[in-house]
């Protein structure tokens, strides 16, 4: 077991990196627990048009850069290890344990801060497709599918900045939609309607997943079921919404229905000393904006949880 972490933060999202900065500018001992690349979702956004200070918009991955470089030089300490498990402390006032393969770490507060993860659509064979037409990230593998047809499925901000992103280097951009209305923002939307490429295919699902050793077409249906025929495409886009990350912590942690971990307004959680913040919390907002105020409210609640402790 290594000494004692003040603040131990989980994930290095937007909302982990501010909870980070925030907790070592408080003087904290504050280690950051990332499994990956910091900057989760928002270094993928190739223009972030909603955050403030930024009119001509931003690109995600700088500013994620930027906001990691602001919590190491405040004293954050960066740890590339993915959490296994974190045990909840016995009694109030007792460490909580972070087990990661590298090692054991004693914190005397933690803030889970792990994001969202993409929802999949449950539909056979998507999984052995993935990486082969099926896809998860626009940013990511949207120039793979240069002069080619994509389809993207979903109603929300991330379906519509999708078929957007992809209307750069696709041929042909369906957006598949289960309902008549979206229910992203209206800019996004109108500039989607406004999108020669791009052509709306509403009041549809994908019913099922074609080709053998790579996507070649969708199954599409009614909302009843009945059969819509089918499309041929190389690529899809799945954009349905996300699921919060908190699986390492134990059961006893209170979550909503949908998964999200339940906080009060300090973003304390239902277990003393644990906070959460960001998209891995039950929100009715996940914007990189709310991540980093999450961050910030999380930090000063397990700065001041710390002090209490004397
Ligand atoms: P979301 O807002 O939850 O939307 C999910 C969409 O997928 C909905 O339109 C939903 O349809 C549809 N859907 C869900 N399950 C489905 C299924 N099994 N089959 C077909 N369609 C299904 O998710 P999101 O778009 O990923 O956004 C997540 C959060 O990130 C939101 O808070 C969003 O505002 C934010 N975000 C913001 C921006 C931005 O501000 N630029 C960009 C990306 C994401 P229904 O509408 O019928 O429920």
């Amino acid at each position: 077991m290594q000494a004692e972490i003040d603040v131990a933060v989980v994930g290095g999202g937007v909302a982990g990196l501010t909870a980070g900065m925030y907790a070592a500018r408080n003087g904290m001992r504050t280690v950051l627990f990332e499994a990956m690349m910091p900057g989760g979702q928002t270094a993928t956004i190739l223009r972030l048009e909603n955050y403030p200070g930024f009119p001509d918009g931003v690109d995600g991955a700088a500013l994620a850069a930027d906001i990691l470089r602001q919590a190491e030089a405040a004293g954050c300490e960066l740890r590339y290890e993915a959490v296994q498990e974190i045990i909840p402390a016995e009694a109030v006032a007792a460490p909580h344990t972070i087990v990661t393969a590298a090692g054991r770490y004693a914190a005397k507060t933690v803030i889970l801060a792990g994001g969202a993860a993409p929802r999949r659509l449950g539909l056979p064979r998507e999984e052995e497709l993935t990486g082969h037409g099926v896809s998860y990230c626009a940013t990511c593998d949207g120039a793979l599918f240069r002069g080619k047809r994509v389809a993207v499925v979903g109603g929300g901000n991330t379906a519509l900045t999708d078929a957007l992103v992809l209307s750069r280097y696709a041929e042909r951009v369906f957006l598949i939609h289960r309902r008549d209305a979206f229910r992203g923002s209206r800019v996004l939307e109108d500039r989607v309607r406004a999108t020669a490429q791009i052509e709306l295919l509403l009041s549809r699902t994908v019913s099922g997943l074609l080709g053998t050793d790579k996507l070649s077409g969708l199954q599409l249906a009614a909302p009843d079921g009945a059969d819509a025929g089918e499309l041929a495409v190389d690529g899809l886009f799945v954009a349905v919404g996300v699921s919060p990350v908190s699986e390492f912590v134990a059961d006893c942690l209170q979550r909503s229905s949908n998964g999200g971990i339940v906080t009060d307004a300090r973003m304390q959680t239902s277990l003393p000393g644990v906070y959460a913040a960001g998209d891995c919390r039950d929100t009715a907002l996940r914007q990189v904006v709310t991540a980093a105020a999450d961050g910030a409210v999380a930090a000063a609640s397990a700065s001041e949880y710390v002090m209490s402790l004397g």
